[in-house]
């Protein structure tokens, strides 16, 4: 079975410095979510922490709404590149 694709959602789909944007449940688009915890891993340069070959920080989101999800920032050279996906219960 193909995995379903989802986005990170904002309020008003800007991020900008001026204007808070608030982060949406991406399978539902709900307002609240809470976070859960904060893990950092390691890719030791190596693919193991995500797609990229460097490090990564997952922010671990429960929306009242029901579904659980993450933030993550994967860093890699210089480079940093942002995603969520859909998780398991905490
Ligand atoms: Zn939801």
């Amino acid at each position: 079975m193909k995995k379903k694709t989802y986005y990170l959602k904002t309020e008003d789909d800007s991020l900008c410095d001026l204007k808070l944007s608030k982060l949406l449940c991406p399978v539902c688009n709900g307002r609240y979510n809470h976070k859960t915890r904060i893990v950092k891993r390691s890719g030791h340069d190596n693919y193991q922490a995500w797609k990229g070959r460097g490090n990564l920080i997952e922010i671990f989101m429960h929306g009242e709404c029901g579904h659980n999800w993450s933030l993550s920032i994967g860093f890699h050279k210089g480079e940093s590149f942002i995603f969520c996906k859909q998780t398991r219960k905490r």
